[in-house]
């Protein structure tokens, strides 16, 4: 069973993810591979290159992530070009990832996935949950930057309520790490119940 893991910025994601790699579940981190997939010297980096222009890319061949993201920010039918070049890598190696690993179930980390074409590749979708006040506190707790740039980052994200919308389960993380981890477990037995048999009907109604 394919459990696709999101949750806006700063919500808690990896640190749900790093308790459930704990427990023995498989873990999947699509952020891992998209960073991978423009490694120098693969195509996706050569066709940025191509379609993007030398700005974009550093002296050793790696992206330069803040021109790329400037650039996308203002411009739709980039951001648009660079997802067409990026997202079927990023999904093939999900899928061949995927296919590899054994297990009752397994957890696909992606943060943007209200919007992405895993969402069909996933059996449920786990939302990390936060309230925004504690998401901005983390944040700013975190990483450098400005509270209005925290705000900047959420308001350019999916909201709560559409992330909301897509969940099957939710993990609320608003409390400590131990109320975190109370939920982690509770789910794992739910999950691990599910991936039997007898609960694909109940798990999935619409694919049977
Ligand atoms: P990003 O979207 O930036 O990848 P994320 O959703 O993966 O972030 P984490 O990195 O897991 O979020 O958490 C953000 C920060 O908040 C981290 O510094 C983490 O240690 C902290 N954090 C997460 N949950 C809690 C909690 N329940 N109590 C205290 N700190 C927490």
């Amino acid at each position: 069973m394919k459990v696709g893991l999101t949750g806006g910025i700063a919500s808690g994601k990896t640190t749900v993810s790093n308790m459930f790699a704990d427990l023995g579940v498989p873990v999947i981190d699509t952020d891992v591979i998209a960073r991978e997939v423009v490694e120098p010297g693969k195509p996706a980096i050569e066709e940025i290159r191509e379609r993007f222009g030398e700005d974009v890319i550093d002296e050793s061949g790696n992206l330069e992530r803040s021109a790329m993201r400037k650039l996308v920010f203002r411009d739709n039918d980039a951001r648009a070009d660079l997802e067409a070049i990026l997202h079927p890598r990023i999904g093939a190696e999900v899928k061949r990832q995927s296919e590899s690993l054994e297990g009752a179930y397994q957890i696909i980390a992606v943060p943007l996935l209200v919007n992405s074409m895993l969402l069909k590749f996933v059996d449920r979708v786990l939302v990390v949950d936060c309230q925004e006040d504690k998401q901005i506190e983390r944040l700013l707790k975190r990483d450098s930057g400005s509270i209005e740039d925290a705000k900047r980052i959420l308001a350019s994200q999916s909201s709560r309520e559409e992330r909301l919308a897509i969940a099957d389960d939710i993990i609320r993380n608003d409390s400590d790490l131990r109320h975190l981890q109370t939920q982690v477990i509770a789910l794992h037995e739910h999950f691990q119940r599910l991936s039997k048999p007898q609960y694909q009907r109940e798990r999935s109604p619409g694919k049977f």
